[in-house]
């Protein structure tokens, strides 16, 4: 197919959703990363997605709603708890995982009898979903395996003959996907770091888990769902993570960054403007202040496709706190690196 990049103006919006209700596949912008949204209740339209990303089919997708009326079409019983992060956090990036209704097509949720349900923050989505009339299910618009895209240009490369079209909405915001929450465990559980932290959910909630996937590999047993286990959001380079004090990671760095281009090796080094400024010249690529970290989100996985354009080799990332949005951050950065994290 030819696929169409349009500017998300109204006449597109309305295109874009007879577009889905006939069933086909189009990409639009959230406030996380761009989505690659279909007929979140339509089997056939919903395994177009899995195609169009070389997806596995055990890795469960996000369904979106534009309002809260819409919540009865997906589950069955929606917890007290989802109705009080709803009304804090919707719209907003937060997926709440609950008990599944026995009309949501069975490869939306990869098997599993829970979905998980977000309501975006984005006034292109909102209208195209309320267009629609129906949820739509949508993972992030980048090729299975590769970082996710955060303007539309990234999809395009993505997924260009794959889907019909593209919405040209604004730059993501936050940058990396919802935090995923699990409701239907004991104790409430991000299964995935995202814009509402940890820190926020407690405030809301009392105690919540934060699943082991966060920060480390995990094994079968202990995924929530097939799809914790894929290889997420890499970059054709090999990368490592640096973490320690500043002065030393700063050190480290030069010390790596010579080496490999005295090896031959295109190398970059990815880090805060408070750090960049240590390396004596050597170049970088600031993500962000140390002190917003959500600058930092809001760039990393341009600069890890910036990478691949480049043809980079090796990137030298450095670690971030993992408070607030830097768990989510950390939470990329080590999936992006196979969690080759050095201590220094
Ligand atoms: P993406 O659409 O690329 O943002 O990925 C969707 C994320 O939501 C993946 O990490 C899935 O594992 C997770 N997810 C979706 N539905 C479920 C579910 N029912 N149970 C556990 N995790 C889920
Ligand atoms: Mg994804």
């Amino acid at each position: 197919v030819q696929t169409k990049l349009v500017h998300a103006g109204d006449a597109a919006i309305e295109e874009a959703a007879r577009i889905i209700k006939n069933g086909g596949l189009v990409a639009f912008p959230t406030e996380t990363v761009y989505g690659l949204g279909a007929n979140g209740l339509d089997f056939k339209a919903v395994e177009g997605i899995f195609k169009a990303k070389g997806r596995p089919s055990n890795n469960p997708l996000i369904e979106h709603i534009s309002h809260m009326d819409m919540l009865q079409l997906l589950t069955e019983h929606v917890p007290e708890e989802a109705k009080v992060l709803a009304e804090k956090f919707w719209p907003g990036p937060l997926s709440i995982i609950m008990p599944k209704e026995k009309h949501v097509p069975a490869n939306v949720t990869a098997g599993l009898n829970t979905v998980a349900i977000r309501m975006p923050d984005d006034a292109v989505a909102l209208s195209l979903i309320e267009k629609c009339g129906v949820p739509i299910a949508a993972p992030s618009a980048n090729a299975s395996g590769k970082p996710s895209p955060t303007d539309a240009a990234a999809v395009m490369q993505d997924m260009s003959g794959r889907i019909d079209m593209i919405l040209d909405g604004v730059r993501c915001s936050v940058g990396v996907e919802s935090t995923v929450l699990d409701l239907c465990l004991e104790t409430p559980c991000i299964l995935r770091p995202g814009g509402i932290t940890a820190e926020m959910l407690r405030e809301t909630l009392g105690k919540v888990d934060i699943h082991p996937a966060a920060l480390a590999r995990i094994d079968k047993t202990q995924a929530r769902s097939p799809g914790m286990l894929h290889r997420h959001y890499a970059p054709n380079a090999r990368m490592i993570v640096l973490s320690g004090e500043e002065e030393n990671v700063a050190k480290e760095m030069i010390r790596r960054y010579d080496q490999s281009i005295n090896e031959g090796l295109r190398t970059r080094i990815i880090c805060t403007a408070q750090c960049a400024v240590r390396l004596q010249g050597r170049p970088a690529c600031v993500l962000g202040s140390s002190e917003r970290p959500e600058t930092m989100a809001a760039t990393l996985f341009a600069e890890l496709r910036q990478a691949d354009a480049d043809d980079i080799q090796l990137i030298l990332a450095q670690a971030v706190p993992v408070q607030n949005i830097g768990l989510a951050v950390m939470n990329r950065m080590l999936r992006a690196a196979e969690f080759n994290i050095v201590e220094v």
